[in-house]
């Protein structure tokens, strides 16, 4: 297989800025005038012709396998909005009811890697990429020191993890900077009045003051580690974004950090967010990822469509979900619910006509509420102005 064959189709964007069209390509963006469009807002051939010369329809070839690892389906917190709970908790609300519990062992360890060994080969890929998931991956940090530590004779080059982070610490953080973790995404609900009332401890009590002290301490303890911040959106939590802001500015140090803001999708079971993509969301949206840059913190640039290598590109070949407990699913969202498993790592991927209906890609299982076409043009909006914004302050 050669490397152009390890090639996914993007789909390219154009989206209108205030003073011109912007075109993202999978080999970058480049800024539009009226005149490269035809009619219909599509790309004149002429323009078509140069941006393909120059470079930006280029898509570079996947070069690892993506391994997505839940260490353990438990989490201290109860976040009601959590894909992974099975109903709503209906007394304290900090307890929402969970997928079935299952804990990586070293014995799991060894089928995870030696179904990463097979997969890989068959893709005739060497390199392999590891995300640390949960649940909360932390609740078994044997787990993910382990699973980094023996990766490294599979071609391990670079790991993340998804983590709520109140139980990191330094000594953690370095010892899996180490192992070869270089990005962490962690979540915020707002500011803290907001995010103490949702993110919050099964056993009761807000998390946000634990989050952030332990983001900058094991910041500073690996240096190396790029920290993506996103912060959650919902009518329960949106006018506190600005001040959230200017908190995390004033705690943490912005420039080893991303922030990106997502308006919550309505997945958890019963929990529904009343926040829509409309003009006044749009505008907030602008705001703060222009504060967020004016701070320090770094920008995420708008792409094309980029497809996910672990759901969209074919059953396994360029990556995988696995359970704690060795089974497979096509995309976190399913992660350790049985009716939507497709395979185990010692048995592999069962026949096609067997999961074609548990097949879910990202963000399948979200309802916005909103029609699909308003999402779209709110994400296209919201982009425009980043790049505008990055445009007329020289950083673009
Ligand atoms: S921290 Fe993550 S895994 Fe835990 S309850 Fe919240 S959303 Fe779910």
């Amino acid at each position: 297989m050669t490397a152009d064959q390890h090639v996914l189709n993007h789909r390219e964007r154009i989206i209108q800025g205030k003073e011109n069209w912007w075109f993202l390509g999978a080999g970058g963006v480049a800024r539009l005038s009226d005149r490269h469009l035809a009619s219909g807002g599509a790309l004149a051939p002429r323009a078509e012709r140069q941006l393909r010369a120059q470079g930006l329809y280029v898509v570079a070839p996947r070069r690892s396998y993506s391994l997505t690892v839940l260490t353990t389906t438990a989490c201290n917190l109860g976040c009601g909005y959590c894909f992974q709970n099975v109903a709503q908790d209906e007394g304290s609300g900090s307890r929402p009811p969970r997928i079935a519990q299952a804990r990586l062992t070293s014995s799991r360890i060894t089928s995870v890697l030696e179904f990463a060994r097979r997969q890989m080969a068959a893709a005739e890929l060497e390199k392999l990429h590891i995300m640390l998931f949960g649940g909360e991956p932390l609740l078994n940090p044997r787990g993910c020191r382990e699973l980094l530590a023996r990766a490294a004779d599979y071609g391990l080059t670079d790991a993340a993890m998804t983590s709520n982070l109140t139980l990191l610490t330094p000594e953690i953080a370095r010892e899996l900077a180490d192992l070869g973790l270089r990005s962490v995404q962690v979540t915020f609900d707002g500011a803290q009045p907001d995010h103490d009332l949702i993110r919050i401890r099964r056993s009761g009590g807000g998390t946000y003051d634990a989050i952030v002290a332990n983001l900058a301490a094991a910041s500073a303890a690996a240096p190396e580690i790029v920290w993506s911040l996103r912060v959650n959106v919902s009518h329960r939590n949106v006018e506190g974004i600005d001040a959230l802001l200017e908190q995390l500015a004033g705690a943490v140090d912005p420039a080893c950090c991303r922030v990106y803001f997502a308006r919550v999708g309505d997945v958890g079971i019963g929990y529904l967010n009343g926040a829509r993509h409309d003009e006044d969301l749009v505008a907030r949206f602008c705001r703060w990822q222009r504060r967020a840059v004016d701070l320090g913190f770094i920008a995420t640039r708008p792409r094309a469509h980029t497809p996910c290598a672990t759901c969209q590109a074919g059953v396994g070949r360029y990556g995988a979900v696995v359970n704690a407990d060795g089974t497979l699913s096509s995309c976190w969202e399913t992660a350790g619910k049985p009716d939507w498993q497709v395979g185990t790592v010692t048995g592999g991927y069962r026949p096609a006509e067997q999961i074609s209906g548990r097949w879910i890609a990202c963000e399948d299982t979200y309802q916005y509420g909103d029609e699909r076409r308003a999402v779209v043009s709110f994400h296209d909006a919201v982009d425009a102005d980043l790049l505008d914004y990055l445009h007329a302050t020289g950083r673009l």
